[in-house]
């Protein structure tokens, strides 16, 4: 890895008045969570119609062992790395203002993050489709099959987005805020093909924050909207940066 490239990076962070991160599911790569599409892929091994809301709200029996065996039972187990943890650890220190991520998987807020605005929603939760109830899922028994409201009888779905849903109109409003405001942009581990996410680095690129972007391979961003682009995991990009970004 270049090492002024590096230099570079960290002190654009250091001295942003306005630093956020974008992440996408390469952040998660090292945690062992696969990304959707591409090498090693889950939609390689399973069907995304299981997410389709239409589907899942006709053949509830059929998603649901699915979307616990990939969602809770194996995502349930993942860890956040290196890279979740030292965007949580800029927010302590004063360095980030807030992480929008695409990713459902919670890991940003394990780590540590306060300010997360989940562009496709979390699946820590639980809603009701009937009458909204909304419960933690650690706390609820998965084992009988499909998950119906203890208050209403109607179905339950995790609360993050399946296919043919709105993205949620708070985290979107706020995301496009934080993006306008923003004069130092990270973007992290996405392909930049998924809308309306890839609208919110592009958002802070028309305000004007300089882009650094971290991923092994070029995305629709990079030679577009990237400034510095800083070619590897994140993961281990975060650790090199890590003493760089915090040194006096
Ligand atoms: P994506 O746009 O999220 O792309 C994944 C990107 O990560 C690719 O550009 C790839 O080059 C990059 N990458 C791979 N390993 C990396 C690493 N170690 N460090 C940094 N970058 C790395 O595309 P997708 O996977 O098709 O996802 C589609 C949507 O589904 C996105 O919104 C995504 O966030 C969501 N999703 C979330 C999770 C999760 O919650 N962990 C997992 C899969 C998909
Ligand atoms: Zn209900």
């Amino acid at each position: 890895m270049d090492k002024t490239k590096l230099e570079e990076a960290a002190s654009l962070i250091k001295e942003a008045k306005n630093c956020m991160a974008f992440t996408g599911a390469g952040v998660s790569v090292e945690s062992g969570i696969p990304p959707f599409r591409g090498e090693n892929s889950l939609w390689e091994r399973y069907d995304p119609v299981i997410l389709d809301l239409k589907y899942f709200q006709q053949y509830p029996e059929e998603s649901w062992p699915v979307i616990r065996e990939i969602f809770y039972d194996f995502y349930g187990k993942a860890q956040p790395n290196k890279a979740h943890q030292v965007l949580a650890r800029m927010e302590q220190e004063g360095l980030l203002t807030c992480v929008v991520t695409q990713n459902i998987d919670n890991l940003h807020q394990v780590a540590g993050s306060k300010v997360v605005h989940e562009f496709h929603g979390n699946l820590h939760y639980l809603v009701c489709m009937d009458c909204g109830f909304r419960q933690s899922a650690p706390e609820v028994d998965l084992s009988v099959l499909p998950l119906l409201c203890k208050h209403c009888r109607g179905l339950v779905k995790p609360d993050f987005i399946f296919f043919g849903e709105q993205i949620p109109e708070k985290a979107y409003a706020d995301s496009l805020t934080a993006a306008r405001k923003a004069d130092v942009c990270l973007v992290m581990g996405s392909t930049g093909e998924v809308m309306p996410a890839a609208m919110i680095p592009r958002e802070a690129h028309r305000h004007g924050a300089a882009m650094i972007e971290i991923n092994p391979e070029l995305s629709h961003f990079t030679g577009d909207i990237t400034h510095i682009h800083l070619r590897g995991k994140a993961g281990e990009l975060m650790s090199l940066l890590e003493p760089l970004i915090f040194a006096e």
